[in-house]
């Protein structure tokens, strides 16, 4: 069965079963913040799922848990249309995985842009929750979660308790009207004074920052999210007017301009040894950062490129995500445990 060809029954029934397992874990990781398997676990599964499809693309349908945006929305929130659809990220786990992933990046730009060279801007994939901060004349209107990329949830007042999210940008040349797409994360430092305080309140403690930082931004009570210590990083824009950038990192240096946070740590690379450089720096510095991180995002610089190569249902073709290996199981948070 694995060598292509129909699918038998056998083949049928493990890829109905595997698709409805993910579909579980990501209700449960995205609505309910209560994953009850890891990250790399939930990867290995989706990876099974992937190769069954690419082995048998007559399996694909469109509900498959590759063709959709995996966030769920909660009925606690008022659902909010981005005006941009949000996407997720391709990907890729190992250097040569992600060499395959340049490669065919580049390909697909030569084909469509004849004699054009790729700026690769590498960031720093932090481990947060993706949110959409939607601003009109440079005021901020409204911030929502991604949820299943066309439809998130309403966050607005959660969102303005976080100190370093501006309510007014700074400046005068602001676009009438800008969605600016980023990561909120619960600082590093403060994750395991955040547990303690939970355990001793009876509470059962966050298995990741990660998670911290969804259940803080998704309370009820915006006075329960203004105890926590939430920032943000903000990496990518959605619909626009009247916006003079031509490329992600000439956005960057705009939205530092009108007092937006911004990571200090993307570069603008011009091959992909140096690509290659810059992911081998920061795995060997993944611990001195005020967040937590689960990779390094490659983006094509140039938004004609990106327009050029355009999206999937899921996923853009001009950015990847290569994942750091796994890391063994939280100490900080054993440590708690097994002193209750
Ligand atoms: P993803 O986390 O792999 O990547 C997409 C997201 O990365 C984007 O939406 C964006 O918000 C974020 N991101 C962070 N830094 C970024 C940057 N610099 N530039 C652009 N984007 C950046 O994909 P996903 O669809 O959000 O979710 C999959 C993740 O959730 C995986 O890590 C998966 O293991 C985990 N997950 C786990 C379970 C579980 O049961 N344990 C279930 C579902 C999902």
């Amino acid at each position: 069965a694995e060598q292509g060809g129909p699918p038998g029954a056998a083949l049928r029934e493990e890829y109905a079963q595997l698709a409805d397992s993910i579909r579980a874990h990501r209700i449960a990781y995205y609505q309910d913040a209560a994953p009850t398997i890891s990250d790399a676990e939930f990867d290995a599964l989706f990876r099974r799922l992937e190769e069954l499809e690419a082995l048998h693309p007559e399996l694909v349908a469109n509900d498959s848990p590759t063709q959709e945006v995996g966030g769920e929305v909660s009925a606690a929130f008022a659902p909010v249309e981005h005006l941009a659809r949000m996407y997720s990220l391709e990907d890729v786990f190992s250097l040569d995985e992600l060499t395959a992933w340049l490669d065919r990046a580049t390909a697909g730009v030569e084909q469509r842009s004849p004699g054009a060279t790729i700026a690769w801007l590498t960031e720093l994939k932090i481990d947060g929750l993706a949110v959409n901060l939607l601003y009109r004349n440079g005021e901020l209107v409204r911030a929502a979660t991604r949820g299943d990329g066309v439809t998130g949830e309403d966050i607005t007042h959660n969102v303005l308790t976080i100190a370093s999210i501006p309510r007014h940008l700074e400046g005068a040349d602001h676009p009438e009207e800008v969605e600016i797409r980023g990561e909120v994360f619960f600082p590093t430092k403060e994750f395991g004074q955040l547990n303690e305080r939970m355990v001793a309140a009876g509470k059962a403690p966050f298995a990741n920052p990660r998670n911290a930082a969804a259940g803080s931004l998704r309370q009820k009570d915006p006075a329960m999210t203004a105890e926590r210590p939430l920032d943000m990083y903000v990496h990518g824009i959605g619909a626009r007017t009247g916006l003079s950038a031509r490329t992600q990192s000439e956005t960057y240096e705009l939205l530092k301009g009108w007092g937006l946070p911004t990571s200090p740590y993307y570069r603008v690379l011009h091959s992909q040894d140096e690509v290659v450089d810059f992911i081998a720096h920061h795995g060997d510095h993944r611990h001195d950062l005020l967040h937590e991180i689960d990779g390094i995002v490659v983006k094509v610089d140039s938004f004609a490129l990106q327009r050029a190569l355009g999206h999937t249902s899921r996923v853009p073709r001009w950015s990847v995500a290569y994942k750091y290996p796994p890391e063994e199981v939280n100490t900080r948070l054993l440590d708690i445990l097994v002193n209750v």
